[in-house]
């Protein structure tokens, strides 16, 4: 219907809304994502989109502030610090090296070989594949523990979760955890793992999330004070050509 996506006018920006539907959906669902930036707008029908935008406009002051919350981005650049399993690693970049990611532990860094313009890339596929390897290491050991099964693990980039279980027992990590302290992820392992056995928030299921990891309200309040920081690593600073819309 619409040739253009709908925008709204933010402190003088124009932030483009990503307007979608979702049947499952019981309400209008109005999150930010500070870094592209995005308004990104959910409702249940095609015929509430109208209502749905209505809705977000009402919002602007919520929106601006989530908007100005955001933490600095941090580019997959030379130069940038990332906190590797919670412990900052500076980014180098050695051209003339073959295209490699080596991490070095005095002082602490990573080095990635190669042209520099395919650095980020290069370091977000090996983060993925460094997150999907230790992931996948310790739900094992998590499983063998609790004497279950595991199926598929799969390391993507979502933007409201840190994790999930499905209920063909299929369990997702978002990669950027590899970010994080290993107690954070760890536990987020943990309470994946503990879904094969209890697929609900039950008292035993805690339990179980309990025996496997002793600290799960540290990484809890660690998700919940810090886990946002995480979003801002490989995202370039914004310039003022990709803040107006063309
Ligand atoms: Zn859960």
């Amino acid at each position: 219907m619409e040739s253009t996506p709908p925008f709204l006018f933010i402190e003088g920006r124009e932030i483009p809304v990503e307007l979608r539907v979702n049947r499952r959906a019981r309400r209008y669902i109005l999150k930010v994502d500070p870094f592209k930036p995005a308004i990104l707008l959910t409702c249940p029908s095609e015929r509430q989109k109208k209502a749905a935008l209505a809705f977000a406009g009402e919002r602007l002051d919520w929106i601006a502030r989530q908007l100005s919350e955001a933490p600095t981005p941090q580019p997959f650049i030379a130069g940038t610090n990332i906190p590797l399993r919670g412990v900052d690693h500076e980014i180098i970049n050695e051209p003339d090296k073959r295209r490699s990611v080596e991490v070095y532990a005095s002082p602490k860094r990573i080095v990635i070989g190669g042209d520099p313009i395919h650095l980020g890339r290069r370091l977000e596929d090996w983060l993925r594949r460094e997150a999907r390897r230790d992931f996948s290491a310790q739900a094992d050991l998590f499983c063998t523990q609790l004497g279950v099964d595991r199926r598929r693990i799969t390391v993507r980039d979502t933007k409201t979760r840190w994790g999930s279980c499905s209920s063909n027992g299929t369990i997702s990590f978002n990669w950027r955890l590899i970010l994080s302290p290993k107690f954070v992820y760890r536990y987020v392992i943990a309470h994946e793992v503990s879904h094969l056995r209890h697929m609900d928030h039950s008292v035993l299921f805690w339990r179980t999330v309990d025996s496997l990891v002793g600290d799960r309200q540290e990484a809890e309040s660690w998700l919940k004070d810090h886990g946002t920081s995480l979003y801002a690593y490989g995202v370039l600073p914004a310039t003022p050509r990709n803040l107006t819309a063309a």
